[in-house]
This record gives C-alpha cells, sequence and structure tokens, in this order.
C-alpha cells in the first residue's frame, strides 16, 4: 500500500465501517436489504477494488464443470510488490469465504477485510508497528464468495440453503472420511454429492489449494462463535508438530479479540457432532497445510429455526458492524502471528507441492511422491467403498433372479 497503516488495526476496521455504505440488498423484500450486498454487487465491487489497486491486488475467475453443472469462484491475490521478497518467499495464506449460501455475513466480511488491505482509507495517528511490514511478508489469496450458485438461491428466496446449486455441501464434498454418515445425517443440510470433488467448486479449491501451496488456511463460516482446528470427523485435535501453534494462536485470537467467549478446538471435539469430508481435514490431512482453521463469527441461537437469516446473519446495523469490525481485527492479528509462531515450526513442514522449507531436494522429491500417492489412497478407499457396496447390491439383484426363476420352474413343473 502506498500509504502506510497509520493506525492500530482495531480503528482502521472501524473507521472503514463507519464510511462503508451498504450497495443494494439481497433482494428488496429481505429484511436484509439495508445490510447486506447482492452477491452480483459484492463481486462488483471487489472487482472495482481490484482494479484501482492494481500494485497489490490480483483476480482470476476460474471456472469448472461436471456433468452439466458448472461453476465459477472470483480468486483475489494480494502481493504488495517488494523488491527484497518475491511472492515465493513469503507466507502464503489463502481464506475462503461464502462456502455455504446462508451464511451471507462472511462474504461481507471478505469484501470490508479486501477494503483494508486495498489501504484505500489512510488514518493520521502513527502506529509504528507497522502492519506494512507483516503485510509485506505475506501473499493472501482470499475467495470471497466460494459458493456463488447457492448464494443464488438464498437470494431467489431459499433463505435456508447452505448447498451449492445442485444440493450438494460443499464442506462435505472432500476426500477426507468422504461420505460417512451419522445417525442424525439429513441430506438437505449435508449431502456430500456423488463422490469426492464431485462439484466443481471443490475441484477448483482444491487447485488452488495446490498451486498456491498456502501455509495458512482458514474457511469462513457462520452459526456461532468459534475457532476451529482439525479434526471435524472424530473427535480431538491431531498430534502433528503445527499442533501446538494452531491452538496457541487460536486461543491468543480468542482472548484478545473475543474475550474468551468462542468455543475453540477440534470441529469435531468441540460442536456437537462429526463431520466428514470437510475441507479443513483434508487441507491439513491431505494438502499438508501446516495451519488450518475453521472460523465461525456469528450465530443467533435464540432465532426461530426456521429464520435462516437471524440464525446465520446479523440483522441490525450494530451486530452487522461489530461482527465486521471484531473479526477484521482478529484477521489482521493473525496476519501477524500466525506466521511467526510458524516460524519454529517450518523446519520439519513438508508442503504438498514438494518445496522443504529446510531440507534437501530428493527429500521433497520423495516426500511429493508420497503426497501424491496419499493423496490417491485416499481417494482409491471412498471408491472402492463404492464399487463393495455396488457389488454388494448386484449379488442380491442376481440372487433373488434366480430364486424367482427356480420358484417360476417349480411352479410350471407341478403345473405339467
Ligand atoms: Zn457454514
Amino acid at each position: 500500500m502506498g500509504n502506510s497503516f497509520l493506525i492500530s488495526p482495531s480503528l482502521f476496521c472501524s473507521f472503514l465501517l463507519l464510511s462503508s455504505v451498504s450497495v443494494d440488498g439481497v433482494n428488496s423484500s429481505s429484511p436484509f436489504a439495508d445490510l447486506y450486498h447482492s452477491s452480483r454487487a459484492l463481486l462488483e465491487e471487489v472487482g472495482q477494488l481490484v482494479g484501482r489497486h492494481r500494485d497489490r491486488f490480483t483476480l482470476e475467475t476460474m471456472r469448472a464443470q461436471n456433468k452439466g453443472y458448472a461453476a465459477e469462484i472470483a480468486v483475489i491475490t494480494y502481493n504488495r510488490l517488494n523488491k527484497l521478497m518475491n511472492g515465493d518467499s513469503k507466507f502464503r495464506i489463502l481464506l475462503s469465504f461464502g462456502q455455504h449460501g446462508r451464511e451471507l455475513i462472511t462474504s461481507e466480511l471478505a469484501l470490508h477485510l479486501l477494503s483494508v488491505l486495498s489501504g484505500e482509507l489512510g488514518m493520521p495517528d502513527l502506529n509504528t508497528v507497522s502492519m506494512d511490514n507483516v503485510l509485506d511478508n505475506v501473499v493472501i489469496k482470499i475467495v470471497p464468495m466460494e459458493n456463488q450458485n447457492g448464494r443464488k438461491r438464498v437470494e431467489d428466496g431459499d433463505a435456508c440453503e447452505r448447498r451449492n446449486g445442485r444440493g450438494v455441501d460443499l464442506n462435505r464434498n472432500w476426500s477426507v472420511d468422504w461420505g460417512k454418515k451419522e445417525k442424525d445425517y439429513d441430506p438437505y443440510e449435508e449431502n456430500p454429492g456423488i463422490a469426492p470433488f464431485s462439484e466443481p467448486e471443490a475441484q477448483i479449491m482444491r487447485n488452488i489449494t495446490k498451486l498456491f501451496d498456502p501455509h495458512i488456511w482458514v474457511t469462513v463460516h457462520s452459526g456461532m462463535e468459534a475457532l476451529f482446528m482439525p479434526y471435524d470427523h472424530r473427535n480431538g485435535t491431531p498430534d502433528g508438530y503445527t499442533s501446538k501453534t494452531m491452538k496457541s494462536v487460536l486461543a491468543d485470537l480468542n482472548h484478545k479479540h473475543f474475550r474468551d467467549r468462542c468455543v475453540v478446538g477440534s470441529g469435531g471435539g468441540t460442536v456437537g457432532y462429526f463431520a466428514h469430508g470437510t475441507t479443513t481435514d483434508y487441507m491439513y490431512d491431505v494438502a499438508k497445510v501446516p495451519v488450518a482453521f475453521t472460523f465461525e463469527i456469528y450465530g443467533n441461537s435464540s432465532a426461530p429455526a426456521t429464520d435462516c437469516f437471524r440464525m446465520f446473519n446479523p440483522a441490525d446495523s450494530a451486530t452487522f458492524k461489530k461482527v465486521i469490525s471484531e473479526w477484521c481485527t482478529a484477521f489482521l492479528t493473525l496476519f501477524e502471528t500466525a506466521p511467526s509462531h510458524l516460524k519454529a515450526d517450518l523446519g520439519k513442514w513438508v508442503s504438498i507441492r514438494g518445496n522443504v522449507v529446510d531440507g534437501g531436494e530428493s527429500r521433497a522429491g520423495r516426500r511429493k511422491v508420497l503426497d501424491g500417492i496419499e493423496l490417491g489412497m485416499q481417494e482409491l478407499k471412498t471408491y472402492f467403498r463404492l464399487f463393495i457396496l455396488s457389488s454388494v447390491l448386484l449379488m442380491f439383484m442376481f440372487c433373488s433372479r434366480i430364486s424367482r426363476s427356480k420358484l417360476i420352474h417349480t411352479g410350471s413343473s407341478n403345473l405339467s
């Protein structure tokens, strides 16, 4: 940013909020029309912001399709030009918002965060520990609206829709423990799709991850206030070398920004149910992202179960601004603290791309092959399960056909 960060992150975000203006709303009949952008308006605003700050932002639109269903995802890369460092030597952070259609507030947070990163609002009083230094050392990729098709369904009137444009939950379509169903499984909420990565949105996100090879991943949701780390599919946190780092980063954020009121820990261990095939479990287990989080930024448990707008999104201006402000500053803290916490761990990191930060080439190459095999094995296991299931079904059909023809045969011999 041309002008430095001259104030504390908190003031910066608050100022931005005071001066932010909602454009057109979700739809004219929505109670949120005054507070929230439509998806079209939000993405247009993001595009314009990028256009005004080409020294630090680039925008790509990634597309994929599968069996007649197409999806596209806008990805914004924040990378300030810096003569001393090239992009590869910076910390890489991947953030995704709006994976679930009904969680409108998350994409609003993405837009605000991008506005802060753009530096459009210069501030007077100097804070010398500059966010400038922090932001010089990171490359941030931001997906402001992962599930554009699902979001459109919400805007068309289905306020409780969280799945994509053809009814698949994008946070159940990944390959770690894919397809397992709990007793209270509800296809309206959690349909995992016909196979891991059947959905174009998940394919695009996986590709971004492979190409970008992030050190830090955060997927942003709403429904409660929580700071989650792996695992979602079982009770407990991983034993890996970054487990301690993840725990301490989350505890710091919770204390500093949320007065310790967020639920913190593994998704599966704290939320009350296991989630299978989630993005964060894949990011940690398969993509080997050292720090992988799920943030839940807002929830209203007293809203009626049929009122999804209010369950997942602030309904008044004061709460809306408070949520955006708190989480915006929490992200700036994350950009500052997580890389410094992680530095000590990265000697042991072997990324999915095979770049060993502190190690030999050959080890990197070997590990890369192993990662590939592991990735393939996860998916093979799932396909094998499907194969066994369909074989059993075929056998059953075959046997019942034989017994039926025997009966007919016996019947006809009795007649003769
Ligand atoms: Zn969600």
